[in-house]
């Protein structure tokens, strides 16, 4: 299975890649280092949407698991999410690369709110969008809201950089014989509850044929190496492609 061609593309970064080697939070000089990637990237010549999760910081139901009201402890989770996005606008533009980030919670004193056709614009002047707080509301997860901005703002493929390399039949860190697949159907990602993306998410990608490319961001040049479709990846995608 190969990609199409990829004119634009929705980068979702999972918080806890933010950390480094850090137990928790944000570790600067790890972020400088993934925004060096993404601008390697863009001078590839690719129109890039960024979406960064908060796990790295908070996620609602550890908070739930430990008695909170799980919708206030989502909204904390959103909250984290933005964090990250200015720690990663900082970072890119640092090295000059212009960036906005867009939240889907309304807080105008940090950033813009998600209005499409301006990140449209953003996109066109040559800038990265990071688009902050999922899709704005609790129960759902941040790669639900890279599959929702993926396909509004018609991205080519949705590239999930974490710290796995791709998609393994049974978790590799509990299995030493599990098998990663090069390609594997949506339809079968689901069926099998394959570890990769939650299932509104994977649906989303689905019912709107957005490719997802699950790879290792944590390894330098690993995302040039993945663009150039030479990386350890796996491709999710209908069987028909
Ligand atoms: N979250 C939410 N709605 C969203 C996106 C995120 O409630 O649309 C909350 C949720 O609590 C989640 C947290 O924000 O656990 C951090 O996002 P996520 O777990 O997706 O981050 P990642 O695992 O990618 O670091």
């Amino acid at each position: 299975m190969t990609l199409p061609k990829m004119n634009r593309v929705l980068l979702k970064l999972s918080g806890e890649v933010l950390m480094g080697d850090q137990p928790f939070g944000i570790d600067p000089a790890f972020v400088n280092e993934l925004a060096q990637e993404v601008k390697t990237a863009k001078e590839g010549g690719l129109e890039i949407c960024l979406v960064i999760g908060g796990g790295n910081i908070f996620r609602g139901i550890s908070g739930a698991a430990q008695g909170m009201d799980r919708a206030q402890a989502d909204y904390m989770g959103m909250l984290a999410t933005v964090k990250n996005a200015l720690a990663m606008q900082s970072a890119l533009e640092q090295i000059g690369v212009p960036t906005r980030v867009q939240s889907a919670i309304q807080m105008d004193q940090v950033c813009e709110p998600v209005i499409r056709r301006r990140a449209e614009r953003h996109l066109e002047k040559g800038r990265i969008v990071i688009f902050a707080a999922g899709v704005g509301a609790p129960y759902f997860t941040t790669d639900t809201g890279a599959a929702l901005r993926a396909a509004e703002m018609k991205c080519d493929a949705l590239l999930k950089g974490t710290s796995v390399d791709g998609v393994y039949d049974s978790d590799p860190k509990k299995n030493a014989q599990a098998k990663r697949f090069d390609s594997v159907s949506y339809d079968r990602v689901l069926a099998d509850n394959l570890k990769v993306m939650d299932a509104t998410a994977v649906a989303l990608c689905r019912d709107n044929d957005i490719p997802i490319v699950v790879f290792s961001i944590r390894e330098k040049g690993n995302l040039a190496r993945v663009l150039a479709g030479e990386g350890v990846q796996t491709i999710v995608q209908s069987d028909t492609n």
